[in-house]
Protein backbone atom coordinates (compact mmCIF):
# COMPACT_ATOMS: atom_id res chain seq x y z
CA UNK A 1 0.00 0.00 0.00
CA UNK A 2 1.38 3.84 -0.94
CA UNK A 3 1.57 6.13 1.88
CA UNK A 4 -1.65 8.20 -0.18
CA UNK A 5 -3.35 4.88 -0.30
CA UNK A 6 -2.92 4.47 3.58
CA UNK A 7 -3.90 8.32 4.15
CA UNK A 8 -7.42 7.84 2.11
CA UNK A 9 -8.16 4.73 3.93
CA UNK A 10 -7.97 5.92 7.33
CA UNK A 11 -10.11 8.84 6.00
CA UNK A 12 -12.49 6.89 4.84
CA UNK A 13 -12.87 5.27 7.67
CA UNK A 14 -13.10 8.49 9.88
CA UNK A 15 -15.99 9.70 7.35
CA UNK A 16 -17.44 6.72 7.35
CA UNK A 17 -18.09 6.14 11.25
CA UNK A 18 -18.69 10.18 11.61
CA UNK A 19 -21.44 9.97 9.32
CA UNK A 20 -19.95 12.75 7.17
CA UNK A 21 -22.50 14.07 4.34
CA UNK A 22 -20.49 12.57 0.42
CA UNK A 23 -20.08 16.18 -0.88
CA UNK A 24 -17.91 17.17 2.53
CA UNK A 25 -16.26 13.76 1.81
CA UNK A 26 -15.44 14.15 -1.64
CA UNK A 27 -14.35 18.08 -0.63
CA UNK A 28 -11.96 16.63 2.21
CA UNK A 29 -10.83 13.99 0.00
CA UNK A 30 -8.78 15.73 -2.72
CA UNK A 31 -6.04 18.57 -2.00
CA UNK A 32 -6.83 22.08 -2.21
CA UNK A 33 -3.85 22.79 -4.48
CA UNK A 34 -0.92 20.91 -5.93
CA UNK A 35 2.15 22.41 -7.50
CA UNK A 36 5.34 19.98 -8.95
CA UNK A 37 7.98 22.25 -10.16
CA UNK A 38 11.50 21.68 -11.96
CA UNK A 39 14.59 22.36 -9.68
CA UNK A 40 17.47 22.31 -12.60
CA UNK A 41 20.72 22.72 -9.90
CA UNK A 42 24.59 23.36 -10.73
CA UNK A 43 26.36 20.83 -9.36
CA UNK A 44 30.19 22.14 -7.89
CA UNK A 45 31.44 19.98 -10.92
CA UNK A 46 29.84 22.40 -13.16
CA UNK A 47 26.75 20.03 -14.80
CA UNK A 48 23.58 20.87 -14.46
CA UNK A 49 21.05 18.27 -13.26
CA UNK A 50 17.66 18.99 -12.73
CA UNK A 51 15.37 16.87 -9.34
CA UNK A 52 11.45 16.77 -9.29
CA UNK A 53 9.96 19.53 -6.50
CA UNK A 54 6.23 19.68 -4.80
CA UNK A 55 3.93 21.35 -2.76
CA UNK A 56 0.55 20.50 -1.85
CA UNK A 57 -1.76 22.14 -0.01
CA UNK A 58 -4.52 19.58 1.24
CA UNK A 59 -6.78 22.15 3.26
CA UNK A 60 -6.56 25.65 4.36
CA UNK A 61 -10.43 25.51 5.79
CA UNK A 62 -8.59 26.05 9.18
CA UNK A 63 -6.04 28.16 8.49
CA UNK A 64 -2.87 28.48 6.77
CA UNK A 65 -0.97 25.66 4.96
CA UNK A 66 1.27 24.11 7.38
CA UNK A 67 3.67 21.06 7.06
CA UNK A 68 7.56 20.23 6.87
CA UNK A 69 9.46 19.74 3.41
CA UNK A 70 11.17 16.51 2.41
CA UNK A 71 14.23 16.06 0.80
CA UNK A 72 14.51 12.18 0.26
CA UNK A 73 15.42 10.09 -3.02
CA UNK A 74 11.81 7.94 -2.29
CA UNK A 75 10.05 11.57 -2.39
CA UNK A 76 7.03 11.27 -5.26
CA UNK A 77 3.85 13.13 -5.55
CA UNK A 78 1.72 10.90 -4.14
CA UNK A 79 3.76 10.86 -0.91
CA UNK A 80 3.39 14.41 -0.17
CA UNK A 81 -0.22 14.44 -0.82
CA UNK A 82 -0.69 11.65 2.13
CA UNK A 83 1.71 13.67 4.18
CA UNK A 84 -0.38 16.76 3.48
CA UNK A 85 -3.60 15.32 4.09
CA UNK A 86 -1.85 13.64 7.41
CA UNK A 87 -0.99 17.60 8.47
CA UNK A 88 -4.49 18.62 8.11
CA UNK A 89 -5.93 16.53 10.22
CA UNK A 90 -2.26 16.87 12.44
CA UNK A 91 -3.36 20.39 13.08
CA UNK A 92 -6.67 19.94 13.57
CA UNK A 93 -6.54 17.54 16.60
CA UNK A 94 -4.06 19.31 18.31
CA UNK A 95 -6.36 22.27 17.78
CA UNK A 96 -4.11 24.56 15.83
CA UNK A 97 -5.09 27.45 13.83
CA UNK A 98 -3.65 25.74 10.49
CA UNK A 99 -4.58 23.81 7.80
CA UNK A 100 -2.12 21.39 5.94
CA UNK A 101 0.44 20.49 2.95
CA UNK A 102 3.39 19.46 2.66
CA UNK A 103 6.74 20.34 0.17
CA UNK A 104 9.53 17.37 -1.55
CA UNK A 105 12.56 17.44 -3.36
CA UNK A 106 13.01 13.85 -5.20
CA UNK A 107 16.71 14.21 -3.76
CA UNK A 108 19.69 12.88 -1.94
CA UNK A 109 20.85 15.03 0.40
CA UNK A 110 23.55 13.41 1.70
CA UNK A 111 25.20 13.22 -1.54
CA UNK A 112 25.25 16.85 -2.24
CA UNK A 113 27.95 19.87 -0.79
CA UNK A 114 26.74 22.72 1.43
CA UNK A 115 26.71 24.79 -1.86
CA UNK A 116 24.76 21.78 -3.85
CA UNK A 117 22.10 22.16 -1.06
CA UNK A 118 21.78 25.89 -0.77
CA UNK A 119 21.36 26.46 -4.31
CA UNK A 120 18.75 23.33 -4.67
CA UNK A 121 17.06 24.76 -1.68
CA UNK A 122 17.24 28.29 -3.31
CA UNK A 123 15.93 27.36 -6.40
CA UNK A 124 13.34 25.11 -4.68
CA UNK A 125 11.38 27.85 -2.66
CA UNK A 126 11.82 30.38 -5.73
CA UNK A 127 9.81 27.78 -8.11
CA UNK A 128 6.85 27.49 -4.85
CA UNK A 129 7.22 31.10 -3.85
CA UNK A 130 3.66 32.00 -5.65
CA UNK A 131 2.18 29.27 -2.57
CA UNK A 132 3.94 30.60 0.01
CA UNK A 133 3.39 33.42 3.12
CA UNK A 134 2.90 34.30 6.31
CA UNK A 135 -0.88 33.37 5.61
CA UNK A 136 -0.70 31.59 3.36
CA UNK A 137 1.43 28.65 3.17
CA UNK A 138 4.13 27.80 5.82
CA UNK A 139 7.23 25.23 5.18
CA UNK A 140 9.34 23.27 8.15
CA UNK A 141 12.12 21.19 8.00
CA UNK A 142 10.66 17.29 7.69
CA UNK A 143 13.31 14.34 6.66
CA UNK A 144 16.65 15.37 5.56
CA UNK A 145 16.16 19.27 6.05
CA UNK A 146 17.23 21.43 8.86
CA UNK A 147 17.04 24.72 9.90
CA UNK A 148 19.82 25.85 8.08
CA UNK A 149 17.96 24.86 5.14
CA UNK A 150 14.81 26.87 6.84
CA UNK A 151 16.99 30.43 6.66
CA UNK A 152 17.56 30.03 3.05
CA UNK A 153 13.97 29.38 2.46
CA UNK A 154 13.28 32.37 4.72
CA UNK A 155 16.13 34.77 2.78
CA UNK A 156 14.70 33.41 -0.87
CA UNK A 157 11.47 34.90 0.49
CA UNK A 158 12.32 38.03 2.00
CA UNK A 159 14.80 38.92 -1.23
CA UNK A 160 11.93 38.31 -3.79
CA UNK A 161 8.63 39.11 -1.97
CA UNK A 162 10.05 42.30 0.38
CA UNK A 163 12.75 44.11 -1.12
CA UNK A 164 15.20 41.93 1.42
CA UNK A 165 13.42 42.78 4.34
CA UNK A 166 12.79 40.30 6.50
CA UNK A 167 9.63 37.85 6.72
CA UNK A 168 10.30 35.34 9.51
CA UNK A 169 6.88 34.12 9.71
CA UNK A 170 6.59 32.41 5.95
CA UNK A 171 8.66 29.50 7.45
CA UNK A 172 9.78 27.61 10.60
CA UNK A 173 11.88 25.64 12.09
CA UNK A 174 14.29 28.86 11.93
CA UNK A 175 17.98 28.80 13.52
CA UNK A 176 17.07 30.92 16.95
CA UNK A 177 19.17 33.84 15.20
CA UNK A 178 16.57 34.09 12.53
CA UNK A 179 13.65 33.82 14.67
CA UNK A 180 13.37 30.40 15.26
CA UNK A 181 11.53 29.54 18.59
CA UNK A 182 13.44 27.81 21.62
CA UNK A 183 12.38 24.14 22.00
CA UNK A 184 11.94 23.37 18.15
CA UNK A 185 14.36 21.56 17.64
CA UNK A 186 13.33 18.77 20.48
CA UNK A 187 9.71 19.96 19.99
CA UNK A 188 8.58 16.83 18.21
CA UNK A 189 10.66 14.47 20.49
CA UNK A 190 9.08 15.87 23.06
CA UNK A 191 5.76 15.76 22.10
CA UNK A 192 6.38 11.83 21.61
CA UNK A 193 7.56 11.61 25.41
CA UNK A 194 4.70 13.52 26.79
CA UNK A 195 2.45 11.12 24.53
CA UNK A 196 3.88 8.08 26.08
CA UNK A 197 3.69 9.78 30.04
CA UNK A 198 0.17 9.80 29.42
CA UNK A 199 -0.41 6.17 28.05
CA UNK A 200 1.90 5.25 30.60
CA UNK A 201 -0.48 6.87 33.59
CA UNK A 202 -3.21 5.84 31.48
CA UNK A 203 -2.19 2.12 31.07
CA UNK A 204 -0.37 1.86 34.82
CA UNK A 205 2.69 0.88 32.98
CA UNK A 206 5.26 2.81 34.26
CA UNK A 207 7.92 4.89 32.70
CA UNK A 208 10.17 3.93 34.95
CA UNK A 209 12.05 0.38 34.68
CA UNK A 210 10.03 0.21 31.23
CA UNK A 211 12.36 -1.35 28.00
CA UNK A 212 12.03 0.75 24.89
CA UNK A 213 12.56 0.39 21.53
CA UNK A 214 13.39 3.23 18.52
CA UNK A 215 13.08 2.79 15.07
CA UNK A 216 15.30 6.14 13.65
CA UNK A 217 17.30 8.14 15.32
CA UNK A 218 16.88 11.28 14.00
CA UNK A 219 15.43 14.77 15.34
CA UNK A 220 12.41 12.93 16.42
CA UNK A 221 13.84 9.11 17.50
CA UNK A 222 17.12 10.65 19.49
CA UNK A 223 15.54 13.38 21.49
CA UNK A 224 12.58 10.90 22.32
CA UNK A 225 14.85 8.29 23.58
CA UNK A 226 16.95 10.97 25.62
CA UNK A 227 13.71 12.11 26.97
CA UNK A 228 12.86 8.68 28.20
CA UNK A 229 16.90 7.70 28.91
CA UNK A 230 16.49 10.41 31.61
CA UNK A 231 13.43 9.44 33.15
CA UNK A 232 14.80 6.06 33.45
CA UNK A 233 13.34 3.69 30.66
CA UNK A 234 16.17 1.63 29.53
CA UNK A 235 16.46 1.85 25.73
CA UNK A 236 17.48 -1.35 24.80
CA UNK A 237 18.22 -0.87 21.03
CA UNK A 238 18.07 1.72 18.32
CA UNK A 239 18.32 2.03 14.81
CA UNK A 240 18.98 4.47 11.40
CA UNK A 241 19.27 3.99 7.88
CA UNK A 242 22.91 2.17 7.98
CA UNK A 243 22.73 0.09 11.02
CA UNK A 244 21.29 -0.76 14.42
CA UNK A 245 22.09 -1.73 17.71
CA UNK A 246 21.29 -3.76 20.81
CA UNK A 247 22.13 -3.75 24.36
CA UNK A 248 19.91 -5.87 27.47
CA UNK A 249 20.14 -3.55 30.33
CA UNK A 250 19.29 -0.23 28.40
CA UNK A 251 22.19 1.67 25.78
CA UNK A 252 23.68 4.71 27.07
CA UNK A 253 22.07 7.01 25.10
CA UNK A 254 23.82 10.58 25.97
CA UNK A 255 26.82 8.73 24.35
CA UNK A 256 25.50 7.09 21.89
CA UNK A 257 23.86 10.72 20.70
CA UNK A 258 27.73 11.42 20.50
CA UNK A 259 28.95 8.40 18.41
CA UNK A 260 25.72 9.32 16.18
CA UNK A 261 27.45 13.35 16.05
CA UNK A 262 31.01 11.89 15.74
CA UNK A 263 30.59 9.08 13.08
CA UNK A 264 26.95 9.69 10.99
CA UNK A 265 25.90 6.73 12.51
CA UNK A 266 24.50 4.49 15.39
CA UNK A 267 26.17 1.76 14.12
CA UNK A 268 29.79 0.57 15.39
CA UNK A 269 28.76 2.18 19.02
CA UNK A 270 30.46 0.46 21.72
CA UNK A 271 29.14 -1.35 24.69
CA UNK A 272 26.37 -2.48 22.05
CA UNK A 273 25.63 -5.28 19.85
CA UNK A 274 24.60 -5.10 16.01
CA UNK A 275 20.96 -6.23 15.40
CA UNK A 276 19.18 -6.37 12.20
CA UNK A 277 16.79 -3.61 11.02
CA UNK A 278 13.79 -6.69 11.44
CA UNK A 279 14.96 -8.30 14.76
CA UNK A 280 14.83 -4.83 15.92
CA UNK A 281 10.89 -4.61 15.58
CA UNK A 282 9.99 -7.53 16.98
CA UNK A 283 12.22 -7.58 20.47
CA UNK A 284 10.16 -7.65 23.18
CA UNK A 285 9.99 -4.69 24.93
CA UNK A 286 7.23 -1.79 26.30
CA UNK A 287 7.23 0.60 24.31
CA UNK A 288 8.28 0.80 20.39
CA UNK A 289 8.96 3.88 19.01
CA UNK A 290 8.69 3.96 14.86
CA UNK A 291 10.57 6.98 14.21
CA UNK A 292 11.80 6.83 10.92
CA UNK A 293 9.65 6.40 7.37
CA UNK A 294 6.40 5.27 6.28
CA UNK A 295 5.42 1.61 6.11
CA UNK A 296 7.87 0.13 8.92
CA UNK A 297 4.94 -2.09 10.35
CA UNK A 298 2.86 -3.86 7.35
CA UNK A 299 1.04 -7.32 7.79
CA UNK A 300 4.39 -8.86 7.22
CA UNK A 301 5.85 -8.12 10.65
CA UNK A 302 2.83 -6.50 12.69
CA UNK A 303 1.98 -10.87 14.30
CA UNK A 304 5.84 -10.47 15.59
CA UNK A 305 5.43 -7.45 17.25
CA UNK A 306 6.36 -7.41 21.19
CA UNK A 307 5.55 -4.53 22.27
CA UNK A 308 2.83 -3.13 24.59
CA UNK A 309 2.38 0.11 23.29
CA UNK A 310 3.53 1.73 19.59
CA UNK A 311 4.45 5.68 19.35
CA UNK A 312 3.90 6.71 15.86
CA UNK A 313 6.95 9.44 15.97
CA UNK A 314 7.35 9.02 12.20
CA UNK A 315 4.25 9.83 9.78
CA UNK A 316 2.67 6.48 8.28
CA UNK A 317 4.52 4.27 9.81
CA UNK A 318 2.07 1.60 10.36
CA UNK A 319 0.00 -0.02 7.43
CA UNK A 320 -4.33 -0.04 7.84
CA UNK A 321 -3.69 -3.83 8.05
CA UNK A 322 -0.97 -3.56 10.52
CA UNK A 323 -3.63 -1.66 12.22
CA UNK A 324 -5.64 -4.14 13.00
CA UNK A 325 -3.05 -6.98 13.83
CA UNK A 326 -1.92 -5.05 16.35
CA UNK A 327 -5.63 -4.34 17.21
CA UNK A 328 -6.20 -7.60 17.53
CA UNK A 329 -3.27 -7.92 19.69
CA UNK A 330 -4.39 -5.62 22.43
CA UNK A 331 -1.47 -3.26 21.14
CA UNK A 332 -2.39 0.27 22.39
CA UNK A 333 -0.87 2.42 19.77
CA UNK A 334 -0.34 6.24 19.90
CA UNK A 335 -1.44 7.45 16.37
CA UNK A 336 1.44 10.03 14.42
CA UNK A 337 -1.11 12.80 13.73
CA UNK A 338 -1.39 12.72 17.67
CA UNK A 339 2.22 11.38 18.83
CA UNK A 340 4.19 13.77 16.55
CA UNK A 341 2.38 16.85 16.44
CA UNK A 342 4.63 18.32 19.02
CA UNK A 343 6.37 19.62 16.01
CA UNK A 344 4.04 21.35 14.17
CA UNK A 345 2.51 22.64 17.90
CA UNK A 346 6.18 24.97 18.44
CA UNK A 347 6.21 25.44 15.07
CA UNK A 348 2.69 27.38 15.38
CA UNK A 349 4.25 29.00 18.61
CA UNK A 350 6.84 30.06 16.54
CA UNK A 351 4.72 31.38 13.74
CA UNK A 352 2.83 33.65 16.83
CA UNK A 353 6.79 34.89 18.21
CA UNK A 354 7.26 36.34 14.60
CA UNK A 355 4.10 37.78 14.33
CA UNK A 356 3.91 39.07 17.73
CA UNK A 357 7.18 40.01 17.15
CA UNK A 358 7.60 39.06 20.93
CA UNK A 359 9.75 36.01 22.03
CA UNK A 360 9.07 33.47 25.05
CA UNK A 361 11.60 31.27 27.26
CA UNK A 362 12.08 28.00 26.83
CA UNK A 363 10.27 27.12 29.78
CA UNK A 364 7.04 28.87 28.27
CA UNK A 365 7.54 26.61 25.34
CA UNK A 366 8.01 23.53 27.24
CA UNK A 367 4.77 24.27 29.23
CA UNK A 368 2.70 24.88 26.66
CA UNK A 369 3.61 22.41 24.54
CA UNK A 370 2.99 19.91 27.69
CA UNK A 371 -0.37 21.38 27.93
CA UNK A 372 -1.78 20.73 24.27
CA UNK A 373 -0.08 17.26 23.96
CA UNK A 374 -1.53 16.33 27.34
CA UNK A 375 -4.99 17.88 26.37
CA UNK A 376 -5.17 16.21 22.77
CA UNK A 377 -4.24 13.20 24.09
CA UNK A 378 -7.03 12.69 26.42
CA UNK A 379 -9.34 14.25 24.16
CA UNK A 380 -8.24 11.02 21.48
CA UNK A 381 -8.61 8.77 24.75
CA UNK A 382 -11.77 9.91 25.68
CA UNK A 383 -13.42 9.81 21.95
CA UNK A 384 -12.26 6.28 21.28
CA UNK A 385 -13.59 5.19 25.08
CA UNK A 386 -16.87 6.47 24.59
CA UNK A 387 -17.19 5.45 20.46
CA UNK A 388 -15.26 2.23 21.51
CA UNK A 389 -13.02 2.65 18.50
CA UNK A 390 -9.14 2.26 18.37
CA UNK A 391 -6.94 5.23 19.02
CA UNK A 392 -6.19 5.35 15.11
CA UNK A 393 -9.42 5.94 14.27
CA UNK A 394 -10.32 8.31 17.27
CA UNK A 395 -7.51 10.80 16.61
CA UNK A 396 -8.88 10.55 12.88
CA UNK A 397 -12.26 11.01 14.10
CA UNK A 398 -11.22 14.40 15.67
CA UNK A 399 -9.66 15.93 13.07
CA UNK A 400 -11.70 15.10 10.03
CA UNK A 401 -14.44 16.35 12.11
CA UNK A 402 -12.66 19.70 13.08
CA UNK A 403 -11.59 20.41 9.53
CA UNK A 404 -15.20 19.09 8.00
CA UNK A 405 -17.24 22.22 10.36
CA UNK A 406 -14.59 24.64 9.44
CA UNK A 407 -15.38 23.69 5.87
CA UNK A 408 -18.99 23.26 6.07
CA UNK A 409 -19.29 26.30 8.05
CA UNK A 410 -17.04 28.48 5.35
CA UNK A 411 -19.77 27.21 2.88
CA UNK A 412 -19.17 26.95 -0.53
CA UNK A 413 -17.47 29.34 -2.86
CA UNK A 414 -18.74 31.11 -4.82
N1 LIG B 1 7.42 17.97 9.42
C1 LIG B 1 6.81 18.00 10.71
C2 LIG B 1 5.55 17.15 10.71
O1 LIG B 1 5.42 16.23 9.94
C3 LIG B 1 6.60 19.42 11.22
C4 LIG B 1 5.72 20.30 10.39
C5 LIG B 1 5.68 21.76 10.82
O2 LIG B 1 6.27 22.10 11.81
O3 LIG B 1 5.03 22.53 10.12
O4 LIG B 1 4.69 17.31 11.53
Amino acid sequence: MSAYEVAIKNFESAAQTLELKPDLVSLLRYPERVLTVNVPVRLDSGTVVRFDGYRVQHSTARGPAKGGIRYHPAVTLEEVKALAMWMTWKCAVVNIPFGGGKGGVACNPKEMSDGELERLTRRYAAGILPLLGPDKDIPAPDVYTNPRIMGWIMDTYSMMKSDGYPTPGVVTGKPLTLGGSEGRGEATGAGVYMCLKAAAEHLHLPLKGSRTVVQGFGNAGSVAANRLDSHMSRVIAVSDSQGAVYRKDGLDIPKLILHKEATGTVAGFPDSEPISHEDLLVLECDYLIPAALENAITQDNAGRIRAKVVAEAANGPVTPEADAVLDSKGVFLIPDILCNAGGVTVSYFEWCQNEQHYYWDEHEVESKLERIMTRSFHEVLALALDRKVNMRLAANMLGVLRVAEATAGRGLYP
